[in-house]
């Protein structure tokens, strides 16, 4: 989703490559640092995309069929239930480049670092869907160039929506992370500036972060049984 999603959340989720983990797509840092076998370097930055264009874009066009192929898990499905109870009052700010979240039925989705599923033109500036592989090279839709990119934000750039994380993150009364390892800045961070504000933190992760110390609650285990066993809390309790 775009930015721009309005209104003051109760409840802030963020989730990162392992809430997909169960679905079949691969964290990073899990494989050692590696991005289904590239060094990040290779395929996520500006540098890379400059210096090897076909690479990066053959990349990103594998990990789009990739996804294509697969389903959302549980965990996905729990948070799509919870919106489907708080409505506004819930906000998902994914690292995901994946549309797991969306296929599951969530509509209130932030993708931070962007979409596999979206194309930006690089001599228009117009974000579109994406028309399938870019390579070799298809027309932007708005201005006929063949200067598409994947609409990802890679290393070194800004990601999208941090003025309405922001507000978010200062208003909410509960913050919560998935699977994300707290190795990628400025999400790594947004612990620190909810509990600043007063918000109740809950980190759910596979495996203790770098970033489990700062939360007030951690709870292991896989994420398709730790979500929903926490959205059925959240929806017994009422809060
Ligand atoms: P990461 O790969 O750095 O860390 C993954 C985290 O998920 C780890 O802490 C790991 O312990 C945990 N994890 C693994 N399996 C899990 C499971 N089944 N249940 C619960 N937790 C599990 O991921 P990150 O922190 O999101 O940062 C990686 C960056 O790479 C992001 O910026 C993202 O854009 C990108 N990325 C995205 C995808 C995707 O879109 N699905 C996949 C890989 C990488």
């Amino acid at each position: 989703m775009t930015p721009g999603l309005g209104g003051v959340p109760r409840i802030v989720v963020l989730t990162g490559a392992g809430i997909s983990a169960e679905s079949g797509v691969p964290t990073f840092r899990d494989a050692g640092g590696l991005w289904e076998g590239h060094r990040v370097e290779d395929v996520a930055t500006p540098e890379a995309f400059e210096q090897d264009p076909d690479t990066v874009q053959r990349f990103y066009d594998a990990r789009r069929r990739a996804v294509a192929s697969v389903a959302p898990n549980p965990a996905h499905d729990a948070l799509a239930a919870l919106e489907r109870e708080l409505g506004d009052d819930l906000l998902v700010v994914t690292q995901n480049i994946d549309d797991l979240h969306e296929r599951a039925g969530s509509t209130r989705v932030l993708h931070m670092h962007g979409e596999l599923g979206r194309v930006r033109c690089l001599a228009c500036e117009a974000r579109s869907e994406a028309p399938g592989d870019l390579l070799p090279g298809p027309p932007c839709q708005n201005c006929g160039e063949r200067m598409l990119r994947p609409d990802v934000v890679w290393f070194g750039e800004m990601p999208y929506g941090l003025d309405e994380i922001d507000l978010a993150l200062a208003g909410c009364e509960t913050f919560v992370a998935i699977g994300t390892s707290g190795a990628v800045h400025p999400a790594a961070g947004f612990v620190l500036t909810a509990s600043a504000f007063g918000a109740e933190t809950l980190e759910l992760n596979l495996a203790g972060s770098e970033i489990t110390s700062f939360f007030a609650e951690s709870r292991l285990g896989l994420a398709s049984l730790v979500v929903p066993e926490w959205v059925g809390e959240v929806l017994r309790e009422g809060r």
